[in-house]
Order: structure tokens, then sequence, then C-alpha cells
């Protein structure tokens, strides 16, 4: 813990050419000289700017066949929002000024695509300018095989009706072997980097994720980190990288971890992951999230000197989290992200979904994808 950074590994670091080695060490190295450096990152790919976005979660059910280990949102026998029900919760969101709407849901034994391209198109054809964040790359794996379509053909329809860009959930961690413990009928890794891949090909960009604190080693979680820069190398479609500390409570994973006196991730590890992040991921991924719903408010203004420019979403309705024992609320107001900002000594400043104007982006990694701003 109170390694020196090697200079090679810094210069590797700052031309974007970080080793899995480099990560395992960056491990072990004292822990200011870690966060300095990823704040030292932070400051010449983002500036002093500490960007939210003003949105609203919808989520339309929580029935699910899936058998997620780490999930306590799921249920048998959830009620399904209709229609007119998700838009009265798109229409208060719109009153309350978000710009953006993110949806997700269980996954459901018998929907296909025209339940979640309705979804998409009563949104658009109510609200054109409101940005549609929506379903993870296991529902629109799901629906496309539900509708006996390929996944490519299920995100061409999903952007005709309106669909702007899709949530980067379902990554958990992208090794086979943790994937087979913890969500053993989700999609596999390649099928998640395919789906994702085929998004960006389809102008769709997406964020990603990274649930980390479960059954995973130190190293499957370097590969995670570097399997995302490896995707935005090749398309240029991620928007943000967010790494999300595991929840233990009311799941059969997180209960046993505490069986056995484990309760997730220490915060001084959380932050180490978010400076890891950004020192991996520079001159690729120039944004990295800090979730105050898993971190909390004041660990995430911590997180603003480790790396992370973004502290996400207000929300305004959040379940999934706190279902799992997050309790730092189900929503914030721009008041109180702003507070936090200016406490961490930065400059807030509301973004849309794909950052446009929030800072200097990415120019130098434009990828396959042009116009879709989430290179901007
Ligand atoms: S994480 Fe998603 S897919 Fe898995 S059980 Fe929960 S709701 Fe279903």
């Amino acid at each position: 813990m109170n390694k020196r950074i090697p200079e090679d590994l810094i210069e590797r670091a700052y031309q974007g050419k970080s080793t899995k080695e480099d990560g395992l060490l960056l491990l072990e190295v004292h822990l200011f000289e870690l966060f300095r450096f990823a704040d030292e990152l932070r400051s010449l790919t983002a500036g002093d700017t500490v960007t939210y976005v003003v949105n609203r979660n919808i989520n339309f059910t929580s029935r699910c066949v899936g058998t997620c280990g780490f999930c306590a949102f799921r249920t048998n026998n959830g009620r399904v929002l209709s229609i007119e029900e998700i838009m009265e919760k798109v229409r208060e969101a719109e009153v309350a000024k978000a710009t953006e709407v993110c949806i997700q849901g269980g996954l459901l034994p018998d929907v296909g695509m025209d339940f979640y391209q309705g979804i998409v198109e009563a949104i658009k054809a109510e609200f054109p300018e409101m940005h549609i964040h929506a379903f993870s790359p296991m529902e629109v794996y799901h629906a496309s095989r539900i509708s006996g379509i390929k996944v490519n053909e299920a995100l061409s329809r999903l952007k005709r009706s309106g669909l702007d860009t899709m949530p980067g959930t379902a990554a958990e961690i992208l090794s086979d072997r943790v994937r087979k413990i913890i969500c053993p009928s989700k999609l596999r890794t390649a099928e998640w980097i395919e789906v994702v891949t085929q998004a960006h090909a389809a102008g769709i960009p997406t964020n990603a994720t990274m649930m980390y604190g479960h059954v995973e080693t130190p190293e499957e979680r370097i590969k995670h980190i570097l399997t995302i820069r490896e995707i935005q190398k090749e398309t240029g479609g991620i928007t943000e990288f967010v790494p999300l500390p595991f929840m233990p409570y009311n799941n059969t994973i997180g209960e046993k971890m505490i069986r056995e006196g484990r309760y997730s991730t220490p915060g001084l590890e959380d932050l180490k992951i978010y400076a890891i992040s950004r020192i991996l991921l520079h001159e690729y991924v120039d944004n990295i999230q800090a979730s105050w719903i898993k971190l909390g408010k004041k660990l995430s203004q911590f997180a603003l000197h480790c790396g992370a420019n973004d502290l996400g979403g207000t929300l305004m309705e959040e379940s999934i989290s706190r279902l799992a024992g997050a309790s730092n609320g189900e929503s914030i107001s721009v008041e109180e992200l702003e507070w936090m900002i200016y406490g961490a000594g930065r400059i807030p400043k509301e973004r849309t979904t794909l950052y446009r104007g929030a800072h200097k982006l990415a120019s130098r990694n434009p990828g396959r994808i042009t116009g879709c701003g989430a290179s901007e």
C-alpha cells in the first residue's frame, strides 16, 4: 500500500496504454499518490466542471424471469405499468424540467419488441425532445429472442422508434466465471459486448457500468475496466463509466457474504476503484460517474477528488438500490447536488445525457460513431 507509482506506468497512463499489470500495481500504491494522479488526469480531461443530469427513473415492472443472485428488485408477480401510467411519470418528469427519462424493468416472459417500441414511440409522440435512455443490453437481448429476431434488428427497430441511448447495465463483472455464480441466466460476457457494440453501430450510444464487491477478484475488476476501454477504442460510443458497489441486502449473494462477515466494499476501496478507472480509461472514456445513490452523498463528494467528474442524475424515483440496502434516498434536488459539488471545490453544470457542451471531451477519440454526441 505504500509503493510509489513508477514513472513508466505514469507515462503509459498518459498515453492511454495502461496494462493489466499496471492496474494490479495501482492497487498496491500509496493511496494519496493514487488519488492525486487520478485527480490530475480528471483535471486534464474534464477540467473543474462536475456535471449532473436532471432525469427520472422509471421501472415499469419488477416482474422478472431472471435469476440474478444479487438482485433485490425482482418479483414473480409484480405489476407491469401501462403505457398511460408510464406517460404520467414522463409528464411529471417534464414538469420537473427533466431532460432524460431512464427506463428499465424486469424480464417479462411474454413480451417482445412491440412492447419496448411502444413505450419509446408513446414518449416521443408527446415529448419529442425528451431524451430516452432505456433498456439494458439484457432487456434488448431477451426481447429480441422472444420476437425471434437478431439483436441488430432489434436495435435498429428501437432506434427507428426513437430510442436515444441505452444504459450499459447488466455488465456486472465481465467475466464468465463470475457471471456463472452471480447471474447464471444472464447474457455472457461476449454477448454483452456484442449487444453494446451493435448498439453503437446502430447509432445508440451507451454508458458502461461495473458492479463490484461480491465474488470477483481484483484481476477480474481490472480486466473488466480494460474490456470497456477496448470497446471504446473500437466504437467511441461509451458516454461514461459508472463503477457501482454491490449492495448486500435482501439478496442471496449478499446474505451469504453477511453470514461470512463481509458487507460489500469499504469506502476507501470504492475510492481506489474510481481512481484506477480514471487512470486505466484515460484517453478513451472521459467521464467517470460517482453514483451518489450507491456511495452516499459524502463519499461521492470525495470521489470527485479521486477521478470522478460526474454525479449522475437527480433520479426522482429510485428503487433498485434502495431495495438492496442503499439508504441514500430516492431522489436528490438540483440545489443539493450543486451544493455537494461546490462543497468539493468544483463548478457544477447541468449536462445532457450525451454531455453536449459539458466540457472539452474526447474529440481525439471519435471512434466510428459521428454526430451522436458520445465523443463530443
Ligand atoms: S437483475 Fe434484472 S434480470 Fe436479474 S433478476 Fe433482477 S430484475 Fe431480473
